[in-house]
């Protein structure tokens, strides 16, 4: 008992150790996976906004190209020349406002008039990138509900509204695009949006976390201003356990195939087979006596078994062949190796046959008949040589199996029904299939019924005897049994008190020698 529990408690033990190992896989498997598909998610949203022309240092240059060509030498700004910031401004949603200051010191501002000032904040506030400052500023000058970077050089200005710029780069929800200079961030985020709080940025192009951020950073198209597009922390968690539970599904289901696979390749029809292929059954014979002369009539070939060193049951491995269909594999191999036998150790017994089990499959069989006439041909053994016993199981169908008998009749076999009485249609079957021998079960005999007047098996062999039929009693086992057989005439028996079965040699050396005592009172 204790040892049962024993057994349990490792099984469950490994089961959990196992499940605790694949899950620790399946999580950091699912860690480094997320990651990667995030950071193809970041790229590919970066490689977007530049192939769409919209990345925004993309747009500054432009802008501040386009405004570097202008004559600033002029005492005031032409017409022209207002007409031509004021194009730019309309070309990029995202540009507020862009004022150029001319050499005498006169900023002329998109809305077309001259401006005073442009306020920009300290040196300390802005991030200054090769002569290009960019300043997040609130931007009064313009709108005072508006929040803006002005990225200012060589005196030309331009007020980018961030919100604008934002939407304008159609940014999937969720993610945020930051413009980071060496020494600070000049953030293009939406209003409300803080920058993105990051200690060190990671190698360009590799994911980094904070602590509620997972991002990549991007060279931009001046080297020292870096894009970096963010998602939040939590998107990267979501994504872990999605991928956790499904690489939990899959490992799950890996290893039901893994585990089925193995106990298919290790069930005993698959061994089964192997066997019978390679020969590995034997085929043993029980002697059959006559009661009173105690000489071998006959013997039951029973198919043995043995794998690893160790014999399977031969119930075992017949079921196993049944429910397979490998059963009717195992009886040829039987009846060929019955065949060989007798040609070579039995074919001088005179008068001398084997009974062969056979199944419900080999009696639905319409070449089984066939198989055996080329069998017995092929050998040169007679037919009557070979008796096929049938248990009642095996004859459901009984008009069927009465078709099929009588063709292996018609050949010149016997047919034996074993088991006879375990069944639920015993009589009915003896007037409607043919038969010649019953065996009766060793249930009915055993030592503590055996004695019984009206034991079942004393109206067996009654009924057996008025059909003139042969009877075999099976299992008899002492000699006390013998007396009551003698009794209805049972004349011919198999069991334990003659022989277990044998091999084929010491089956022929035991019919040659002196007929077994039957005597029931011998000691
Ligand atoms: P069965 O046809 O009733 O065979 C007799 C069984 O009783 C054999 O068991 C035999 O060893 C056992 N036996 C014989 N004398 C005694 C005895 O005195 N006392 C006791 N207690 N048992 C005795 P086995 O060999 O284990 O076979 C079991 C069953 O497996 C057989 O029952 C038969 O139905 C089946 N079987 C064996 N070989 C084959 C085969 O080649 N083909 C088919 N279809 N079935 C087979
Ligand atoms: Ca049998
Ligand atoms: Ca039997």
């Amino acid at each position: 008992m204790i040892a049962a529990y024993k057994a349990l408690i490792k099984r469950y033990a490994l089961a959990l150790c196992a499940s605790a190992a694949v899950g620790t896989f399946a999580w950091f498997c699912a860690g480094s996976l997320a990651k990667y598909r995030i950071e193809q998610r970041l790229t590919t949203i970066h490689k977007e906004l530049r192939a769409a022309q919209v990345e925004p240092n993309t747009q500054i240059d432009k802008v501040m190209r386009s405004l570097g060509s202008f004559d600033r030498s002029g005492e005031e700004c032409s017409a022209g020349q207002y007409a031509h910031i004021a194009d730019l401004v309309k070309n990029y949603r995202f540009i507020y406002q862009a004022a150029v200051q001319l050499e005498n010191g006169k900023i002329c501002s998109s809305y077309g008039r001259e401006i005073s000032s442009v306020s920009i904040g300290s040196a300390s506030s802005r991030t200054s990138i090769q002569g290009r400052s960019y300043e997040v500023s609130s931007g009064q000058d313009v709108t005072a509900d508006q929040d803006f970077i002005i990225v200012s050089e060589q005196s030309i200005y331009v007020w980018i509204n961030r919100k604008i710029l934002l939407d304008n780069l159609n940014i999937p929800q969720g993610v945020q695009l930051e413009l980071r200079g060496p020494d600070g961030v000049s953030s293009v985020t939406p209003v409300g949006r803080g920058p993105l709080k990051l200690q060190a940025l990671p190698p360009l192009g590799k994911l980094g976390t904070s602590p509620d951020k997972v991002y990549v950073a991007f060279a931009g198209n001046r080297d020292e201003l870096t894009s970096v597009i963010s998602l939040p922390l939590s998107d990267l968690t979501a994504l872990r356990w999605k991928l956790f539970i499904g690489l939990v599904l899959m490992f799950g289901a890996l290893l039901f195939i893994a585990w089925k696979t193995q106990r298919y390749y290790t069930s005993t029809a698959v061994r089964l087979r192997k066997a019978i292929r390679a020969n590995q059954l034997a085929v043993h014979y029980q002697p059959i006596v006559n009661l009173c002369t105690g000489d071998l009539v006959g013997a039951e070939a029973l198919s043995r078994w043995r794998f690893k060193g160790v014999s399977v049951p031969a119930d075992v491995f017949i079921v196993a062949a049944e429910q397979s269909d490998l059963i009717r594999e195992l009886t040829r191999s039987v009846i060929r190796q019955v065949a060989e036998d007798y040609s070579t150790y039995l074919w001088a017994c005179k008068n001398f046959y084997v009974t062969v089990n056979i199944s419900a499959q080999d009696i639905q069989d319409q070449t089984f008949a066939d198989f055996v006439a080329s069998i017995t041909a092929t050998y040169n053994m007679p037919a009557s040589a070979i008796v096929f016993e049938v248990t009642e199981r095996a004859l459901l169908d009984q008009k069927s199996a009465a078709i099929q008998l009588h063709r292996l009749r018609a050949c010149g076999h016997r047919i034996a029904i074993d088991d006879f009485g375990t069944g639920y249609s015993s009589l009915s079957l003896i007037e409607s299939v043919p038969v010649d021998i019953l065996k009766i079960d060793r249930s009915f005999i055993a030592h503590e019924k055996i004695a019984g007047k009206d034991a079942l098996w004393r109206h067996i062999a009654k009924i057996a005897q008025a059909l003139k039929l042969k009877v075999v009693a099976e299992g008899v086992e002492t000699r006390q049994q013998l007396p009551h057989l003698a009794s209805e005439g049972v004349l011919l028996a198999q069991g334990w008190l003659f022989s277990k079965e044998l091999s084929v040699q010491a089956l022929a050396r035991r019919h040659f020698q002196p007929p077994m005592n039957v005597d029931p009172y011998a000691e």
